[in-house]
């Protein structure tokens, strides 16, 4: 490695600016040169690395130098523009009115998709003969002159599912129920899901048509949902349809119009596009092909968009009859090709200004991703709601049976105060569910379960959500540790686990700093923030956090399998070849 000082190592070089984080293949781009000499040189100095790996700007500025750059030093102003870039910093008097984007949640075998049909055959403005429907994930009609947009993955747990991911899309959520079957248990859930994401119900009675269909049975389970409707003098609007028929669908769309008049919905179509995914997959001919909706904003073909940490230039895009169109505006759904990877639904999308910012942004949504937190556990929502960070604690409650929601609804209830707020944002029996877990990801919500576990599949993506589960077989039980957690009386768990071990191999005097270990790692990584245990033999000698980890000369942040390097420990010196030092981290595990 070069000696030289960094003030003459810069001097004849080219002058680069890159992000704070980019990866190896784009630092590649940016220096004009083939990303194996980059990945070569990298080796040359000691870092192992693969052409997608993400690299710090400081790391990226080591090399550099070898292919005739001088890496900038990291500019603060770009960093905060980018940023910002993704906050909505509206001016008014530049808003319009967008049409209403409405997802149809309800029972399975309610009519969901039926009414989706059927709104989408009578409304179709295609004078084209020959045209064909597509189903591209969501789909534009047109009432009274007014568009109106229908999400077509019907049902809340999709519906949730984005939302866990960071999408709202849905203004309006229409509550299908079948007259001749009333209120079902995901009538329940539906309602539960849409008003924890606070959109306004709007409720299709539907097949009327059938003889024993009963409406007013439906309207009395409604009132017991809390969903009161207009004839009986509350603010929830509800049409009698028959989605198999097509009766009442014009009376439903007006309605709909009606709302979303009242909701005021707005957004500047005169600015980059943003929104969110609502369906992709990968095509044969076309590659990946995306379905979004823009939110605000118009999307161009031409556009660079960041989705996540994907992006790609807007190649082409369709609308949802096929035809090739060159923008969207607000609320308008469109498939996009040209991303350069699979993206999820619920993925939000934004229109990057240049390449450079485009690369910036997916690097910071990567970094984002990596270190986005767990969603609340019981032991921190006392420090939650004392921040404001949040309100009240969301709670989904699970029982074994029907019966005994209420007293644990009741129970949990008698625990709001002045300060403290408990929110129950569905209670419901039977197992922890996925869809549970989703709107608890969606939420912020804690699930509590009272003699219920979870059903399978659950407890992984319980896991992978951060979602927090407790389990109880005494009501009191629970109510206390609720209790215990508003009042910040809640400790939290800890567990140790291992996460690497290291040989010294030889052991070094350095004057005043005492000796440092010449370490290899055997296994798993040494990182600098761990706590050592010295084992020498079977007894464990030293436990203690490390005062110095170096590669070469240089400062690391960790140290990986197969790597060696030197390491100090704060009080302790006496190493020994042959001792084994175990890096340990204590994890959170609630
Ligand atoms: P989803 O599971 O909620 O999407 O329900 P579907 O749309 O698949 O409908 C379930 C069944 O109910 C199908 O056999 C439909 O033909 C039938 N159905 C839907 N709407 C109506 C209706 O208004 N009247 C009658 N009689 N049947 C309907």
């Amino acid at each position: 490695m070069t000696t030289r000082s960094a003030a003459t190592s810069q001097q004849g070089l080219r002058p680069l600016e890159i992000p704070a984080a980019l990866t190896v293949s784009d630092l590649a781009d940016l220096m004009g040169v083939g990303p194996v000499e980059v990945i070569k040189e990298f080796m040359r100095n000691g870092y192992m690395l693969t052409i997608n790996e993400v690299v710090e700007h400081s790391i990226a500025g080591i090399i550099a130098p070898a292919f005739g750059f001088g890496v900038l030093p990291l500019s603060k102003a770009k960093e905060t523009t980018v940023a910002k870039a993704d906050e909505d910093t509206e001016d008014p008097e530049l808003l319009e009115t967008r049409p209403p984007v409405i997802t149809i949640l309800g029972h399975v075998d309610h009519g969901k998709t039926t009414l989706l049909d059927s709104i989408r055959q009578t409304n179709v403005v295609d004078t084209e003969a020959g045209n064909i429907t597509q189903h591209i994930g969501a789909y534009q009609v047109e009432f009274s002159s007014s568009p109106i947009t229908f999400v077509d993955t019907p049902g809340h747990e999709a519906f949730t599912a984005m939302r866990a991911r960071g999408a709202q899309v849905t203004d309006i959520a229409v509550l299908v129920v079948a007259a001749d079957d009333g209120i079902m248990p995901q009538t329940v859930e539906a309602i539960s899901h849409a008003k924890a994401a606070e959109v306004p119900i709007v409720v299709a009675i539907n097949k009327v048509d059938k003889p024993d269909s009963d409406q007013e049975r439906v309207k009395r389970q409604l009132s017991e949902q809390d969903l009161l409707i207009e004839e009986w003098g509350g603010d929830v609007i509800s049409v009698p349809v028959s989605a198999l028929r097509g009766d009442g669908v014009s009376d439903l769309l007006e309605n709909l119009l009606a709302v979303a008049e009242i909701s005021e919905l707005k957004a500047n179509p005169n600015r980059p596009g943003r929104g969110a995914v609502v369906e992709a997959r990968t095509d044969k001919r076309r590659g990946v092909v995306a379905t979004v909706l823009v939110q605000s904003g118009t999307l161009r073909v031409g556009d660079i968009i960041v989705v996540g940490d994907l992006r790609g230039r807007v190649r082409a895009m369709f609308d949802d009859k096929g035809n090739a169109v060159e923008s969207a505006g607000p609320s308008c759904p469109v498939e996009v090709l040209g991303i350069d990877g699979l993206p999820n639904a619920g993925d939000t999308f934004i229109v990057a200004e240049d390449e450079k910012t485009a690369r910036q942004m997916t690097v910071n949504n990567q970094r984002e991703r990596a270190s986005r937190s767990h969603g609340p556990t019981l032991e921190d929502v006392h420090s939650r709601i004392e921040s404001g960070e949040a309100k009240a604690l969301n709670l989904i409650v699970k029982t074994d049976v029907q019966g005994t929601i209420e007293a644990v609804r009741g129970s949990l209830e008698r625990l709001n105060s002045s300060e403290t707020r408990v929110t129950i944002i569905h209670a419901s029996s039977g197992g922890v569910t996925e869809s549970d877990i989703l709107l608890a990801a969606a939420s912020q919500a804690i699930i509590v379960a009272f003699n219920s576990s979870p059903e399978p599949g659950a407890n992984a993506l319980a896991k992978q959500q951060g979602v927090d589960i407790r389990s109880y077989d005494v009501i009191y039980h629970l109510v206390e540790d609720v209790e215990n957690a508003l009042e910040g009386l809640l400790e939290p768990v800890y567990e140790d686990v291992v996460e690497g071990h290291a040989t010294v191999r030889a052991v070094f005097s350095i004057s005043r700093r005492g000796r440092v270990a010449g370490i290899h790692v055997n296994d798993g990584v040494v990182a600098r923030d761990a706590t050592i245990h010295v084992v020498r033999g079977r007894d464990s000698v030293f436990t203690g956090s490390i005062s110095s980890l170096r590669h070469f000369k240089d400062d690391v942040r960790e140290l990986t399998a197969g790597f060696e390097g030197g390491l100090g420990l704060d009080g302790f010196d006496s190493f020994r070849e042959g001792d084994v030092l175990e890096a340990h981290r204590s994890h959170r595990v609630r």
